[in-house]
């Protein structure tokens, strides 16, 4: 629901505020059941999460914005008139597109009536037509992407790593729109470019708990070319990593210089028709935030691009043991029907782990597989010297500590560790 003026939310509880008069008072939607705090505007173009709903269904995962007729509705109230400004930008799920897409407006409405809970009322489903078709009849061509919501977790497993780039490739290539917000409009070929020649990076469970922790205490850090372990990369995490809840990110040099690109894993919990044309129009990724990494200058500890940045220092560090695994067959054939060469997935874990040592042909990641539980995770940032002369300084992780799913002896050593005093300070270090 875009007004005129730029679209404010609370900063407190991320939702979209309505306006009140004029000139406006900022108000909390009125179904809104909030704690009693107070709305703190700011603009959404400021948020990398706003709780959006659906503007037809109030489906709380909308991943369209359409734009057509402007739309003002009067709720006269007990008390006052609430101006309910729907302005003439609707957010849409992606079960309310596809309906549209399908010609079946009428679908919508039910799916509106139901979700107010008024089946039964006479006139709600009239006035809901009514205010559909007004946005709907005065739509123009062209969508943009919501990338400002928190979808349910998805896991995005390394053999599907090669088929998770070609599609962001692609929708980078596509019509769709990008926010505005995100800077990226006028580099967005330049990255898709950037996407083809990249390599992949598929980071394991125990290595994204250690990148999590580690981030979380990152210190600022001078970026050199060699921490970079590729020109050209996109790197999965297999969860929502940090309170940005990132599930990937991309580099990659355009004319604005070395530009990151931070995403979130999209269509968590859809099924059936909605989700095979996300997949197909959008795919598995979608950018939340996009940022620069000049080398050379300071980059401080709690950059958005954090993760990555304690990824990569990890990786050059040499806590990192990477293999290159074999795509599936079916997807080897898909790059060969297209003289493509086939893709190369490098999977990314710590080195020196006692599990049994998967071999290189295996894809980790894939269901059916073992399920990795949580590892338990310590240490710190130091600074240590390296380079020419060992003149410069970069941040090394110190006394990482770990616990496996699959790696009983040291689960018992654990207790050991936690019980008894006398343990060394690197153990106890946590
Ligand atoms: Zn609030
Ligand atoms: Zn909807």
């Amino acid at each position: 629901m875009t007004a005129p003026h730029e679209e404010m939310a609370c900063q407190t509880c991320l939702y979209p505020l309505n306006t009140l008069g004029m000139p406006p008072t900022y108000v909390h939607p009125t179904h809104l059941a909030t704690d009693g705090h107070e709305p703190a505007p700011v603009p959404v173009s400021q948020l990398d999460t706003v709780r959006r709903s659906c503007d037809f269904c109030g489906d709380p995962y909308p991943i369209w914005t359409l734009h057509g007729g402007e739309v003002t509705a009067i709720a006269i109230g007990p008390t006052a008139g609430l101006v309910q400004d729907f302005g003439d930008s609707w957010a849409a799920c992606a079960a309310c597109q596809t309906h549209i897409d399908d010609s079946r407006n009428d679908i919508v409405i039910d799916r509106a009536v139901r979700a107010l809970g008024l089946a039964n009322h006479p006139h709600v489903r009239t006035r809901i037509e009514e205010l559909h078709q007004a946005f709907l009849n005065a739509r123009l061509a062209g969508r943009t992407l919501i990338t400002t919501t928190t979808w349910p977790a998805t896991t995005i497993t390394a053999a599907e790593l090669p088929k998770v780039r070609d599609r962001l490739t692609r929708f980078y290539r596509g019509n769709n729109n990008l926010p505005a917000a995100l800077g990226i409009t006028d580099t967005r070929q330049q990255i898709a470019a950037g996407l083809e020649r990249s390599h992949l990076y598929w980071i394991d469970n125990d290595f994204t708990d250690l990148a999590e922790h580690a981030a979380g205490q990152l210190p600022d850090v001078r970026i050199s070319r060699d921490l970079i372990p590729s020109a050209d990369g996109i790197l999965i995490w297999p969860r929502p990593v940090t309170h940005r809840q990132l599930t990937a990110a991309s580099w990659t040099t355009t004319t604005h210089g070395r530009t990151i690109v931070l995403y979130r894993a999209i269509g968590g919990g859809l099924h059936g028709k909605p989700l095979q044309r996300l997949r197909e129009q959008v795919g598995w990724l979608a950018p939340t935030s996009a940022t620069h990494l000049p080398e050379q200058h300071l980059t401080p500890g709690d950059h958005p691009a954090a993760a990555l940045v304690a990824t990569w220092l990890l990786i050059a560090q040499q806590t990192a043991d990477v293999t290159a695994a074999r795509v599936d067959k079916a997807v080897a054939k898909t790059y060969a029907r297209t003289n493509r060469p086939v893709p190369e997935v490098r999977i990314v874990r710590i080195r020196g782990r006692s599990s049994p040592r998967p071999d290189a042909e295996k894809m980790p990641g894939n269901p059916g597989g073992p399920q990795a539980s949580r590892s338990w995770v310590s240490g710190h940032w130091r600074n240590q010297a390296h380079g020419p002369g060992r003149s410069l300084r970069r941040p090394v992780y110190i006394h990482p500590f770990l616990r496996g799913p699959d790696d009983a002896p040291i689960k018992l050593s654990t207790t050991v560790r936690m019980l008894s005093s006398h343990q060394s300070e690197s153990q106890d270090d946590k």
